[in-house]
């Protein structure tokens, strides 16, 4: 509750002595920034971060100061304009943060503008927005009934207005080609369309705050008996009025007349909204560390108190106890005054770690997720800008929180892809945090039972400090992990022998028992037993999954949703058969076995609603539950004592998966979920159904043997000269027609061999890989193809793609083909 007046400290950096121009940052689609002169009378209110109006072409934008400067640039094209206006307001973003949104964009090859509109919460920036108005002509053409019929109604329907967007005007009136006649009225000056600023969406609430101004014994017996019990109420400290209303009769009444009486005041106050989710668990006082645990910690608190940029990586087994050497190092953060952000991977997934850092942190801490409403981003982001929430807790998009006294950046369950943003800026949250707490001189400290590939070569290369935890809490073992060879199994395809008698024997000593299958829906794919058709999604390369619940045949890319046909669409025979089975089937097929026991399903499909997994996690913690069956949801982070079996239902689903990354993704995944097994006091088992029982994912997986499972992976990976032994930059086209997406690749392949001639020996260092059809060719409605350029020369091959990009930028501009980036992509799918 504190007013806006009390603004961020030193956001504001001394402006060059006389600043005359100013560069600024535009939102997407306008690609890198621009240069303004700044007119006189606002040289005084410019900063960096601060919200601009300027001219661009024939339109006004708004876009954020990046920098001030006394001189022109030297390469000046054309004379430069004016900027329009600074918006009133904070600074959207400080010099510290400005620093690494330039890295991002260099990085990632991302206009700077693109960097700011991701990094900022949606909805808190200025925009400018196309309006349409009668012109004077435009009025006198009504006055005169000329124009068709349809021209003079969207000519009344805009005279009654003071502007309306192509979007309202559609919404008006719904017919063909409004846009096109818009278009003409326009070119005969009867209509123009102007850029109007909108302020942001999403700003404070403010509501009415009363206040005692005295204290009740202090004003004796004047008072009426709901005048005394309403200060009285006031006496502990401001309250809301709405608050007071569930309470006092009449409120708003009294407080008006205690206000009269100069006894009472009653403002309007920003008042944050809440952001706390529904609480999970309650975890109680911090226990006493390990020896173990006090290591890594006493490690990380000296890096702290050294100061300056240090990065540990946290090899710890599942169950050994991580959160708790985060939650000792960011004690230790905030008692040298700094700020903590921590990064979680997926938050709904960790509703429990932010449960903990809750408790220990109180009200200290912010969260920031995509869960939350706008409003509460917005206020949650705030919280933090004004130094009130000094531990940030938030998934990938909290790289950006705007801390400027960062301590400390922790990164958990750092091998998890869901910190890669797979559109725009395809920034690595992980990466990113390495790069920020550079830039801050802070530490980072990456956690996991399962660290990337890609990390452990960097602890290998002494670029971060390995730090172990090698036993779980208690000395407790590990799981003991058995592998059912499915070739060799008779009977059920779904659940083997042997992992139906470990059901059996669970439910019989009451304990619980997770089952990982990692596709969703009932069927993999349907076939025609006589022509062997597989319907697929229409607007993807992809089989259809067929699901039972709603009885449809749906696509996994774009959703789309189809009735389950009866005949084969191709031969009309009643021939369709499932083939592959998914999370629908695992289930159905274990209460048939077992119909007493509570079976429950965790996958995207049951967990849509709002809290419906922190509920389901609640359930199975509190023994509601006897059999989780789900995706690789049910693998990540819990923590729940009773869970001693754990069944993988097929190991090759992730296996067969056709990406350079699929043995990491199956070692991991399997290692992940075995960790969820034997947390408690009784030993945990773990049964793998494979058909491939030899596969070194699987082998290593058993073992728990990480050290072991990296030699064997690296020994490929180096010499198919993979990432991390070279670096990848995949060029993305998009298009709706399949020949020109395909010959875009082919000019873009001809263009880079072209640089490659003409440059220096880094360039020759690059090899290209493609042009291609990506491995899936079609995703909802568009064609792509690719083209994969290598290197270990990552600077060479970064800027090896940026005079690509900028090629493909004029070189396709007007077309409907789309060129992305993707810098070190995780998949080549
Ligand atoms: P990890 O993230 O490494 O898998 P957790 O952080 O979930 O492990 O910890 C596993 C369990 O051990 C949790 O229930 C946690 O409360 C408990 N725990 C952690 N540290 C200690 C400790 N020093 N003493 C007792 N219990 C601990
Ligand atoms: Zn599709």
């Amino acid at each position: 509750m504190r007013a806006f007046a009390l603004m961020v400290k030193g956001l504001v950096r001394q402006v060059p002595m006389n600043p005359v121009l100013v560069e600024v940052a535009l939102p997407p689609p306008v690609p890198g920034t621009f240069h303004y002169r700044l007119p006189s009378d606002l040289r005084h209110e410019a900063a960096v971060g601060r919200e601009v109006l300027v001219p661009f072409g024939r339109r006004r934008l708004t876009g954020a100061i990046v920098a001030l400067a006394a001189d022109p640039p030297a390469d000046l094209e054309t004379p430069l304009r004016d900027i329009l206006q600074i918006i009133p307001g904070d600074p959207l973003f400080s010099e510290t943060h400005l620093a690494f949104f330039r890295w991002l964009s260099t990085y990632y090859l991302v206009p700077l503008g693109e960097v700011i509109r991701t990094a900022l919460p949606q909805g808190t920036r200025s925009l400018t927005r196309r309006l349409a108005r009668v012109t004077e002509a435009g009025r006198q053409a009504l006055e005169q009934g000329k124009g068709s019929p349809e021209e003079v109604e969207v000519l009344l329907l805009l005279r009654g207005e003071p502007g309306l967007s192509l979007d309202q005007i559609r919404g008006h009136l719904p017919h063909e080609g409004v846009g096109s006649l818009c278009a003409k009225l326009s070119r005969r000056g009867l209509i123009v369309w102007e850029d109007q600023l909108r302020g942001p969406r999403v700003s404070a609430r403010r509501l009415k705050v009363v206040r005692a101004l005295v204290e009740p014994a202090a004003v004796g017996e004047t008072l009426k008996p709901s005048e005394r019990d309403l200060l009285g109420r006031l006496a502990g400290g401001p309250c809301l009025l709405r608050d007071l209303e569930d309470q006092v009769k009449n409120v708003s009444y009294w407080v008006q007349k205690l206000a009269a009486r100069g006894l009472v005041q009653v403002s309007l106050e920003e008042v944050y909204r809440d952001a706390i989710g529904p609480a999970i668990i309650d975890a109680g006082p911090a226990p006493r560390l390990t020896a173990e645990q006090e290591g890594a910690v006493r490690a990380v608190s000296e890096a702290l108190r050294r100061g300056g940029f240090a990065s540990f990586l946290l090899h710890g087994v599942t169950g050994s106890g991580k959160t708790e050497v985060y939650l000792a190092a960011t004690a230790v953060t905030l008692e040298l005054g700094r700020q903590a952000l921590v990064l979680v991977p997926e938050i709904a997934l960790t509703a429990r770690l932010e449960a903990l850092f809750r408790q220990r942190f109180q009200s200290r801490v912010a969260v920031l997720h995509s869960s939350l409403g706008r409003g509460e981003r917005r206020d949650e982001w705030m919280r933090v800008r004004r130094g009130e929430a000094p531990v940030v807790v938030g998934a990938r998009s909290a790289v950006f929180a705007p801390l400027e006294r960062l301590g400390l950046v922790v990164v958990d369950e750092e091998h998890d892809a869901s910190y890669k943003e797979e559109r725009g800026l395809r920034y690595h949250a992980r990466d990113a945090a390495v790069m920020r707490a550079k830039l801050a001189g802070a530490v980072v400290l990456m956690g996991s039972a399962t660290p990337a590939l890609s990390s452990y070569h960097n602890a290998l290369q002494g670029k971060f400090r390995l730090l172990h935890l090698q036993h779980r809490i208690d000395r407790r073992p590990l799981p003991r992990v058995m592998i059912v060879d499915m070739r060799s199994q008779r009977g059920g395809t779904v659940i083997s022998l042997p992992l139906r008698q470990a059901l059996a024997d669970t439910l019989a000593a009451r304990r619980q028992a997770l089952l990982l299958m990692n596709r969703r829906g009932y069927a993999g794919f349907l076939l025609c037993r006589r022509c062997g058709h597989v319907p697929h999604c229409h607007n993807c390369s992809l089989s259809l999954t067929w699901h039972r619940a709603g009885e449809s045949l749906r696509c996994h890319l774009c959703n789309l949703a189809t009735p389950v046909p009866s005949l084969c669409p191709r031969c009309e025979a009643p021939m369709l058969r499932p083939f592959g089975f998914g999370t629908q089937r695992v289930q159905r097929e274990v209460q048939r076995l077992f119909p007493e026991a509570r079976v429950s399903r965790m996958d995207r499909d049951t967990t849509t609603a709002k809290h419906s997994y922190a509920r389901l996690l609640a359930d199975l913690g509190r023994g509601a539950i006897d059999i989780l069956v789900g995706t690789q949801m049910i693998a990540k982070g819990h923590d729940v004592p009773t869970i001693t079996l754990v069944g993988v239902v097929s190991a090759d689903t992730s296996l067969q998966w056709p990406d350079f990354r699929a043995s990491e993704v199956t070692f991991q995944l399997l290692t992940q979920v075995a960790g969820r097994a034997g947390r408690g006091d009784e030993p945990g088992t773990v049964l793998v159904q494979t058909y491939n029982p030899e596969h070194y994912s699987i082998r290593f997986a058993r073992e728990h043997d990480c050290v072991g499972f990296f030699a064997e992976e690296t020994t490929f990976l180096r010499e198919l000269g993979y990432p991390p032994f070279r670096r990848f930059v995949l060029l993305q086209l998009a298009g709706n027609v399949e020949e020109r997406t395909r010959e875009a690749a082919s000019r873009l392949a001809e263009r880079f061999r072209e640089l490659r001639g003409h440059h220096s020996e880094s360039f020759r260092e690059i090899d290209m890989l493609g042009p291609a059809p990506a491995p899936l060719t079609r995703v909802k409605g568009k064609y792509r193809w690719q083209v994969l350029l290598r290197s270990s020369r990552s600077l060479a091959l970064r800027e090896t793609a940026r005079q690509l990009l900028v090629w493909g930028h004029n070189a396709l501009k007007g077309s409907s083909v789309t060129l992305t980036v993707d810098v070190d992509p995780l998949s080549l799918i």
